[in-house]
């Protein structure tokens, strides 16, 4: 049978920060230094056969790279909350204009976006004193981020991996209050054991689910219980070990899960983002996973 699978990612992607080169950059004014770290990612996951790339995360890990923009917000050895959560500019839409332009032809472009309900957990609050409420003030900041985004990306993931620890009662409401009214398709990734949770993810105001399938294939049996209405994502390589599962692994992984959800398997991925593993073997897992696809599909 002829599938029509397509291979994307789940976020970050590791990239080797040469900090000394970083600095002479800096003092010599060349504000376009961090071009190449985001071109060196695009260009890896592009050449791995990928047909949905993100900007690759280099420039922070994934909580900072948010609150480091937003109002209300400060660094320190965690994110502080000190003020009302406020969006106050573009925080991820310059790396994404700048991956659009150095895209190949037929290649599609995510936007990420970490949850509200993830990083309200990775902070510390010293302003609201109340979780539900600063859940939602990141949630409002994020929808101007995806406003913003959803012109110029092909899908729109939220990555909410506290989700799989405790998902509060009003999840779909802080997710709707980001997909409300957007034009773009959605995905919302969880990863970790989120077999406690299947019926409160179907009710999620996505277009797809993201969940990591490789590392915990026994999330398939727990999805079976359930008829799903979402289009899936289904995690295929592992991130969190550097082993590089051979195509003929993954193909028959994936098989497991089409048996499982039949078409609504529209996406491969790796289980979760890659930015742990050395670079060469969140290539050779990206490249194998590509030709699984392909494979599946016919090609
Ligand atoms: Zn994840």
């Amino acid at each position: 049978m002829k599938h029509h699978l397509t291979s994307s990612v789940i976020g970050s992607y590791p990239i080797h920060i040469d900090t000394m080169r970083l600095m002479n950059a800096y003092f010599s004014q060349q504000t376009s230094s961090w071009d190449d770290f985001i071109t060196q990612a695009v260009q890896d996951m592009t050449t791995a056969g990928i047909t949905y790339v993100s900007d690759g995360q280099t420039r922070d890990p994934f909580i900072q790279l948010f609150t480091r923009k937003l109002g209300g917000c400060r660094i320190r050895d965690r994110t502080e909350v000190v003020g009302p959560v406020e969006f106050t500019e573009p925080i991820t839409l310059p790396d994404q204009q700048l991956t659009k332009t150095i895209l190949p032809p037929h290649t599609k472009l995510i936007g990420v976006l970490t949850g509200p309900f993830t990083l309200a957990k990775s902070c510390v609050d010293f302003f609201y004193h109340d979780e539900e409420q600063l859940c939602f003030a990141f949630a409002e900041a994020l929808h101007h981020e995806a406003d913003l985004l959803q012109h110029h990306v092909d899908l729109l993931s939220i990555d909410e991996p506290f989700f799989s620890n405790e998902m509060p009662p009003y999840a779909a409401d802080l997710i709707g209050m980001i997909t409300n009214r957007l034009s773009c398709p959605t995905r919302l990734h969880v990863c970790g054991d989120v077999s406690s949770i299947i019926p409160h993810l179907l009710d999620q105001p996505v277009d797809m689910l993201s969940h990591e399938f490789k590392a915990s294939p026994f999330l398939l049996k727990a999805f079976q219980d359930y008829s799903c209405t979402k289009q899936m994502c289904v995690g295929a390589v592992r991130s969190d070990d550097p082993r590089v599962e051979p195509v003929e692994e993954i193909v028959t992984h994936i098989k497991r899960a089409l048996d499982v959800f039949g078409p609504q398997v529209v996406q491969i991925a790796p289980d979760c983002g890659q930015r742990l593993l050395p670079r060469d073997t969140a290539f050779e897992k990206l490249k194998n996973l590509a030709a699984a696809g392909e494979r599946l599909n016919g090609r």
